[in-house]
């Protein structure tokens, strides 16, 4: 299906992401529910013009700054993170570097768990946490609760593409910090989190990996960085951003 999108199509890299999401579906990598989440990315991210926004930029650099001062760092990926930005992931784990978990929401079987484990080893991923993993996040029930002992169990940053509001919040409420990655600034997960990134993983990883790579070993720089992050002042700016840019829009139609 992804093939038949033609390249010169002006949103052709969305609707190969579309399809790639439909796709996996169907082979059960992907939840049930994950097509809806896509869905509502893709709305939230036109409000961006599908583009990192500046002031996102900042909040990109300061979370690879976060990261890079952890101890135990780990990312953690349901199905649409590897389905989207399998690869993108796998290279910030290397560059951090940073433990990878795989981690389901909906639907948690060991099958699941293994298929993106699988998935992500294809780009190089080398030891991937969260295949049958008998820690639990403390006040959080059913599978989702479910965390690796050696990975989010143990760690001080977690970073969570596309994530739900209950965990994030758990999550903090067990000391770690969070950093999360969602298109929805109104979401409680973004609201939530120590700093939300408000961008397209598929924009917001690569970006984080270069940002990262560039501050390696600066220790002032990094601490700086991550002693700045005031994810309601970074809200409050996307929420800015999109509201200017509408502005900007409705201003030109009604010329
Ligand atoms: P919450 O509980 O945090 O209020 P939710 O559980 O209802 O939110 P989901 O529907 O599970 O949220 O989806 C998670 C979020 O992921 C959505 O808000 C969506 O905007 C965001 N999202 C989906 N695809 C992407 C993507 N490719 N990049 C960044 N964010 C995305
Ligand atoms: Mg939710």
């Amino acid at each position: 299906m992804t093939n038949q999108v033609p390249d010169n199509h002006p949103r052709a890299a969305s609707l190969r992401q579309r399809y790639a999401i439909a796709a996996h579906a169907k082979t059960g990598l992907v939840a049930e529910t994950g097509t809806i989440s896509h869905g509502r990315g893709e709305a939230f991210d036109y409000l961006l013009g599908e583009e990192t926004p500046e002031p996102v930029k900042e909040h990109i650099k300061q979370a690879a700054a976060l990261l890079l001062q952890a101890k135990h760092p780990v990312i953690s990926i349901n199905g649409n993170a590897a389905v989207l930005a399998g690869q993108y992931f796998s290279e910030l784990s290397k560059a951090i570097p940073a433990k990878l978990e795989v981690n389901v929401f909906y639907g948690r079987t060991q099958e699941r768990e293994s298929m993106i484990a699988e998935f992500l080893k294809q780009y190089g991923a080398n030891d991937v946490l969260g295949i049958n993993p008998e820690a639990r996040v403390p006040n959080l029930h059913s599978a989702r609760g479910s965390v690796d002992k050696e990975g989010i169990a143990k760690a001080d940053v977690v970073l969570v593409p596309l994530e739900d509001g209950d965990r994030t919040e758990a999550l903090i409420a067990w000391g770690k910090k969070v950093i999360s990655i969602d298109l929805n600034p109104l979401s409680r997960t973004a609201r939530k989190s120590t700093i939300n990134i408000c961008d397209n993983i598929t924009r917001a990883i690569p970006l984080m990996t270069a940002y990262a790579k560039e501050l390696k070993g600066y220790a002032p720089e990094i601490n700086k960085l991550a002693d700045s992050i005031d994810n309601d002042k970074a809200t409050a700016r996307v929420l800015r951003f999109m509201r200017e840019r509408l502005q900007k829009l409705e201003d030109e139609l009604e010329k």
